[in-house]
C-alpha cells in the first residue's frame, strides 16, 4: 500500500509503506515538462516499493535527476540501489555529502551507530559513481525548464542539509529543517549530532520567504498560513532548550532523566512517543531527539558558564 498526495500538477507526495505505516518518510516526485526529479527517495529497503509506486501511478514520468535534502539513511540511504535502476540520472547533494556517497561506509557505521536497529533494517547503502554526483551550491537552481527547484542551505539538523523551494508553486520542501509533524504535532528533529544555533538560524532563514505550501519529511504537508508552522517549530526548540539548560543548571546530568522530564512537560512530544513507538522499530526515536538537542545545550551553557 502506498499513500500518494497530490500538491499540484507537477508536484506529488509519495509514501510507501515502509515501516508499517504510510506517514513516514515524504518522497517528492516533480514532474516537468520533459524530465522528472525525485526528491529523498528514502532507504534501500525502500527502492523497489518506490519504484513500483511510479511505474504504476505515473507511467512513463522521465526520472533524470534524483536529490537529498541530507544523506541520513531515512533519506537517501537508497541511492545507489535507485541509480542502478534509472540509470542516466544526475544525483544532487550538498558538496559535504559527495565523499560520503561515494565511499558510503562511514556513513553506514555512523547510522549503525545512532539508530540501531533500524539503520540494520534500511540497509546498508551502495556507493555511487563520481561523475553523477553533483555538489549543489547555495542558492543554486535545478532546472527542469518549466520548473525550477532552489537550493537553500539549512544546516543544524545535519551540517550538509539542504531545503528547496519549488516554483511555480511556492512549495517549501523542509526535510528535516523545520521538524516533525505527526497528527498535527510538531517537534524538532534533533538526533545527534544536532546543533541548536545552526537549526534556529536556519527556522529564521527559511522565514524570510513565504510559501503557500510548506512540506516536511516526516510527515506531510501543510497549505496556507505556512508561517504558523515555521514558527511553532522554532518556539518548540527554544522551549526545549530553556528547560534542559535550566535541568542541566540545577544538577540533572542523564540524558534518560532529561527526557523523561521533557516527556511529562511537553503533550505533544508525549503524544508523538505514545503514537509512534507502538511500533517496535521506532522504540528509542524520541528519546534520540531528546539526547541530540541535550547535547547541544550542554555544550552551549558550558560555554556560558565558561564566559561568566
Ligand atoms: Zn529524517
Amino acid at each position: 500500500m502506498s499513500n500518494t498526495i497530490k500538491i499540484n500538477d507537477n508536484v506529488y507526495i509519495i509514501s510507501t509503506e515502509l515501516l508499517n505505516t504510510s506517514d513516514w518518510l515524504s518522497t517528492y516526485l516533480i514532474i516537468g515538462s520533459k524530465e522528472a526529479l525525485l526528491v529523498d527517495p528514502g532507504p534501500s529497503i525502500n527502492i523497489e516499493n518506490l519504484m513500483e509506486v511510479i511505474k504504476t501511478e505515473f507511467g512513463g514520468v522521465n526520472i533524470k535527476h534524483v536529490a537529498v535534502t541530507h544523506i541520513h539513511l531515512d533519506h537517501g540511504g537508497g541511492l545507489g540501489k535507485l541509480v542502478k535502476l534509472l540509470g542516466d540520472v544526475k544525483v544532487y547533494v550538498h558538496p559535504k555529502g559527495v565523499k560520503h556517497l561515494i565511499n558510503p561506509n562511514k556513513l553506514w557505521e555512523a547510522s549503525k551507530e545512532v539508530l540501531g536497529d533500524m539503520a540494520v533494517f534500511f540497509n546498508p547503502p551502495e556507493p555511487l559513481e563520481p561523475n553523477i554526483l553533483v555538489g549543489l551550491e547555495d542558492r543554486s537552481n535545478i532546472d527542469l525548464g518549466d520548473i525550477n527547484i532552489k537550493a537553500l542551505y539549512t544546516p543544524g539538523h545535519a551540517p550538509h542539509h539542504i531545503s528547496y523551494i519549488v516554483e511555480p508553486g511556492s512549495m517549501l520542501i523542509a526535510g528535516d529543517a523545520l521538524g516533525n509533524l505527526f497528527n498535527g504535532r510538531v517537534y524538532p528533529v534533533t538526533v545527534p549530532p544536532f546543533d541548536l544555533v545552526e537549526y534556529v538560524k536556519s527556522i529564521d532563514r527559511l522565514s524570510q520567504f513565504t510559501y503557500n505550501v510548506v512540506s516536511v519529511a516526516h510527515f506531510g504537508y501543510v497549505e496556507g498560513d505556512t508561517e504558523i508552522l515555521i514558527q511553532r517549530v522554532k518556539d518548540k526548540a527554544l522551549a526545549w532548550a530553556a528547560v534542559i539548560a535550566d535541568l542541566i543548571k540545577n544538577g540533572y546530568d542523564q540524558p534518560k532523566d532529561i527526557y523523561n522530564e521533557l516527556l511529562r512537560r511537553d503533550l505533544e512530544l508525549r503524544y508523538v512517543a505514545t503514537y509512534r513507538e507502538k511500533y517496535k522499530m521506532f522504540e528509542g526515536t524520541s528519546y534520540r531527539a531528546v539526547l541530540g538537542m541535550y547535547q547541544s545545550v550542554k555544550k552551549l551553557v558550558g560555554l556560558q558558564n565558561f564566559r561568566s
